[in-house]
């Protein structure tokens, strides 16, 4: 199937499991992951209407999104995988926001960055709700380290927006809609706690497991290999 068809599909059964736990369609937004896979992919993706993107690796997306940017000035990046500190400044040239902010000397990092070239970014802060992810926040302790750090001021150029875990990789529903819930409880006490950020985001749901994470809250799921195909590494 070609990436229009798969794209129609995706966003069909989008509709359907937001329909399913009674929620709004517009509530849910499809980053495709496109790491891994050429450039006319994306453009055939971007021909079909769709314009958010997500890469794990900073030098590909570099590499691939900063010709289709000029091309495409609607088309957007967010960077979901491990980031480096001295990719840092690449990144936020590239993306409108970063997923995969795991510590509190990157955050720092971002910032010092950003103010460096005068742009303001969106973040989300990784959770750790599997062994998937090698980095992320552990506790809710160690999250509210650094939202409490983000409220006083010293983040200018930062707009934390919320949440991103990996789930566990398994096919085992019980576990995988665990792991949600869990990620959706934190975000819940931490939007209560830290009213003055806007906490709004809970990117969760990949190829496998998106209708669960849908139904367990996600506002936007990051699929790959549903649209694009299988990945060669
Ligand atoms: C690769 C990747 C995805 C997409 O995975 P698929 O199984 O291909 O849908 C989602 N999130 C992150 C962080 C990834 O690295």
């Amino acid at each position: 199937m070609s990436v229009k068809e798969n794209l129609f599909r995706i966003n069909d059964e989008i509709a359907n499991a937001a329909k399913k736990s009674c929620r709004k369609i517009d509530e849910i937004n499809l980053l495709a992951v496109s790491k891994f896979h050429p450039v006319a992919k994306i453009e055939e993706a971007i021909k079909a209407g769709h314009f958010l993107f997500g890469e794990n690796r900073v030098q590909e997306a570099s590499e691939k999104f900063s010709s289709l940017q000029k091309k495409y000035p609607n088309a957007r990046l967010h960077i979901i995988g491990t980031l480096q500190k001295n990719k840092v400044l690449k990144a936020v040239q590239i993306s409108s926001c970063i997923e995969s902010v795991t510590s509190l000397s990157l955050l720092q990092e971002i910032e010092k960055q950003c103010a460096k070239i005068n742009k303001k970014i969106d973040i989300l802060f990784e959770y750790k709700t599997g062994e998937e992810s090698k980095l992320g926040f552990t506790t809710l302790e160690e999250l509210y380290t650094v939202l409490d750090f983000c409220t006083k001021g010293n983040t200018p150029h930062i707009v934390v927006k919320g949440f991103m875990t990996m789930a566990p990789f398994t096919t085992e529903e019980k576990i995988l809609r665990k792991a949600f819930q869990t990620m959706r409880e934190i975000s819940e006490k931490a939007k209560k706690d830290f009213s003055s950020l806007s906490l709004n985001v809970l990117s969760m749901g990949m190829s496998n497991d998106f209708k669960i994470a849908i139904e367990e809250g996600s506002t936007e799921v990051r699929i790959g290999t549903s649209i694009f195909g299988e990945r060669k590494y």
